[in-house]
């Protein structure tokens, strides 16, 4: 068996926007609740070519706050963010259709090998959306930062999330398509790193980002061999 950076696998555990479901539903509640409150005070619908340009500059930095930088923009302050924060967690949905087709059998393969997790900032609603789409069977820890209390990057989340699993850190792996709050976090607690670069994560990384963690995937087709070993 070939372990994974160094580390025998025990537990994965994985973010949920991007990795799972297309971070594009997040987008939408951001759109839909700047549109509602640009709507309030009399102005139009906010700019799509501008909002996108904003987005992927927080996407390339990998750092920062979106819903900041959105209210700076569209809403005429940045005092605006935590506003913006609560309507967006009220439009949030994960529609049926927008789980990526990889997410099933990669949790089937790895399903009893190891302890498998989610580890997300997500409102509790996102455990119906996993049960509808098939793939709550598969999840043995529910690190959904809405049901535990605290949010990533918070090492906090990381830390409940090894001791449900009943592993080291050293045997735990975490799955997230950004650094700030995935794989800088996951590492900073001694979690193996794995990033996937869909959504949120950069259209170009750059070598210095793809050098933070321990793999760089496009997706989760070969997640179970390189994590679990075998089959090579
Ligand atoms: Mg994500």
């Amino acid at each position: 068996m070939t372990p994974f950076a160094g580390r025998t696998v025990k537990a994965v555990f994985f973010d949920i926007g991007g990795p799972i479901y297309d971070d594009g539903n997040f987008v939408a509640a951001v759109l839909a609740a700047l549109d509602e409150m640009r709507a309030e005070r009399g102005a139009g619908p906010a700019d799509r070519a501008r909002f996108q340009a904003v987005y992927d500059g927080v996407r390339a930095a990998q750092a920062g706050s979106l819903r900041r930088a959105l209210a700076a923009e569209f809403l005429g302050g940045q005092q605006w963010r935590d506003e913006l924060h609560a309507r967006t967690r009220r439009h949030w949905r994960h529609p049926a259709g927008t789980m990526y087709a990889d997410v099933l059998p990669c949790l089937r393969a790895l399903h009893g090998h190891v302890r498998v997790g989610v580890l997300a900032n997500q409102e509790a609603s996102v455990v119906d959306a996993l049960r509808r789409d098939g793939a709550a069977p598969f999840i043995d820890i529910w690190g959904v930062s809405a049901l535990v209390g605290v949010e990533k990057p918070d090492p906090a989340l990381f830390e409940w999330a090894v001791a449900e699993a009943g592993v080291a850190a050293a045997e735990a792996v975490h799955v997230g398509n950004r650094l700030d709050t995935d794989v800088r976090p996951a590492r900073q607690v001694g979690l193996g790193t794995v990033w996937v670069l869909r959504g949120e994560a950069p259209p170009q990384p750059t070598p210095d980002q793809l050098a933070e963690p321990d793999l760089a995937v496009p997706d989760l087709r070969d997640l179970p061999r390189l994590l679990l070993g075998g089959g090579e």
